[in-house]
């Protein structure tokens, strides 16, 4: 037996690479990181996909390892630069966010030693790291200091406990799912509508409410509507505004839901999943008045704080409400019940071992402090209002002023369908590359967005945006002009 178990020790040894080897790995992993980050600003905002595609499928998992080189050689040539480079400075389409390098080292920190961040007793400095980031960003958005929250791996998971904390806290039991009213606009972000499904109450009513020109919520139709809900006997529980839509980046009037929302007792969740950092900067930070006023509040740290992917955040003004939803206690769990100095993770949300998420997002605002935050985040601003008015010197029509950062306009060519041609138009500048655009349909009209968000996005990729879509529109024009 002895015998046996010393063969397989020798064998799992492996896992455990030396000191020399680990250093070995790490100086290849950096080569490859360092050959990218050191030419960034000139790889593709957008690649063509690799034609072969399946090289990764076909790179199968063995009994017997691999080389490192090997392995990267796969990253680079068919995995890192596949379609979008959310990396890229040039990625202005969906809502990027870059990916702050020093992340990394915290993920790195994180994974070495696998701190566990689900549970105050198991790892009482982790947990500690993260309520204190989550109070930080209460802080900020006005929150009492007894609010809590959770930081998730995304704005969407952050939107699902808020949804199902709000109909736990309004008691809307399967029998009253039917006649239970929810509130929001076109334009809130579709992980809403995701949320409601999966947190059962697909059958409940959605009201959409109808957007002014600006497209932010009409209180007054919000109002009407709720009070004919409630005169028809139906159950008005949650209101769910925007501070940021996905669409065009402008906040609802929260001030005015919130009052709403506390006549008519609903819950008030606003998504900020993409907004909510802009609060930091001043010239802004007025129009986000009322937030303070939700009771639940979402935010991603990897959109306008410009973390790497997998960085939500909930944040909720009564913790007894997110607790109801999500405590459960089991016989296995005994031993880890009872300090409670600190909430743990795993009492506010669905997970229980978790990600030690808050270390990416506490190093780097420890490491360069908020003052480049701050400042990346209005100079965002000031690059979405200079798009706006050069767009416009080229021929361009455009939505709203920018609220924040995200912007739609598009080209109404003469004599030709502006739908198909601003369709055409994205087109080419997705196979040209340099840089990454998107669009969207509103009330059937097709626009082209802007969405500034990257921190390496600066006034030289802007312009180069505009130059593109300069030279696209004049190509556009020339073969319509050679078709007639
Ligand atoms: C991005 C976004 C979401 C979804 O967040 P993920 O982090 O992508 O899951 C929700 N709401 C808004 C307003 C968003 O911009």
């Amino acid at each position: 037996m002895l015998k046996k178990i010393n063969t397989l020790e020798k064998i799992a040894q492996r896992l455990e690479p030396n000191r020399a080897e680990r250093h070995e790995l790490n100086r290849k992993v950096e080569a490859y990181t360092d050959g990218f980050l050191d030419r960034i600003d000139k790889i593709k905002a957008y690649n063509s996909p690799d034609e072969s595609g399946n090289s990764v499928a076909d790179f199968g998992i063995r009994d017997s390892g691999r080389s490192m080189e090997e392995i990267i050689e796969i990253l680079r040539d068919h995995v890192d630069l596949q379609g979008i480079n959310p990396a890229s400075g040039g990625h202005l389409g969906y809502i990027p966010g870059g990916g702050v390098y020093p992340s990394a080292l915290g993920d790195y920190l994180a994974d070495v030693y696998n701190q566990y961040a689900g549970l105050f007793f198991a790892g009482p400095g982790a947990v500690r790291m993260e309520n204190m980031l989550i109070r930080w960003m209460n802080k900020m958005i006005g929150f009492p200091e007894t609010a809590h929250g959770n930081l998730t791996s995304g704005g969407s998971i952050a939107n699902l406990i808020a949804i199902v904390t709000a109909r736990d806290a309004k008691y809307i039991k399967a029998a009253h799912v039917t006649t239970s009213v929810i509130y929001l606009t076109a334009q809130v972000h579709h992980s809403i509508q995701k949320a409601v499904r999966i947190g059962g109450l697909d059958e409940a009513i959605i009201r959409y409410v109808p957007v002014d020109d600006g497209f932010r919520m009409d209180v007054g139709k919000l109002k009407t509507t709720i009070e004919a809900d409630q005169q028809n006997g139906l159950n008005p529980f949650l209101i769910v505004a925007s501070a940021g839509t996905t669409d065009t980046g402008v906040i609802d009037p929260l001030n005015d839901i919130a009052k709403v929302a506390q006549q008519y007792n609903c819950w008030f969740h606003v998504d900020a999943a993409y907004g909510g950092f802009f609060i930091l900067v001043e010239e802004v930070s007025e129009r986000f008045s009322g937030i303070e006023k939700a009771d639940s509040v979402t935010i991603d740290p990897h959109k306008s704080l410009f973390l790497p992917y997998g960085s939500g955040a909930v944040l909720v003004k009564d913790v007894q409400a997110l607790e109801k939803t999500h405590v459960y206690h089991a016989n296995y769990m005994q031993d880890a019940i009872g300090d409670i100095a600190e909430p743990s993770p795993c009492n506010l949300s669905p997970e229980l071992t978790k990600h030690f998420r808050g270390l990416r997002m506490w190093l780097p605002l420890q490491l360069m402090g908020l003052e480049p935050f701050k400042a990346a985040l209005s100079e965002k601003i000031w690059l979405t209002r200079f798009f706006y008015e050069e767009i416009q010197k080229l021929g361009f029509e455009v939505g709203a002023y920018p609220e924040l950062s995200v912007m739609i306009y598009r080209y109404v060519p003469e004599g030709e369908d502006a739908n198909a041609f601003n369709a055409k138009l994205i087109e080419m500048v997705k196979k040209d590359g340099r840089v990454f655009l998107s669009s969207t349909t509103i009330k059937g009209v097709f626009w082209l967005r802007l969405a500034v968000v990257s921190f390496r996005t600066h006034l030289s990729t802007v312009e180069l945006c505009l130059k593109i879509l300069k030279n696209a529109v004049a190509k556009l024009s020339r073969k319509s002009m050679l078709m007639v």
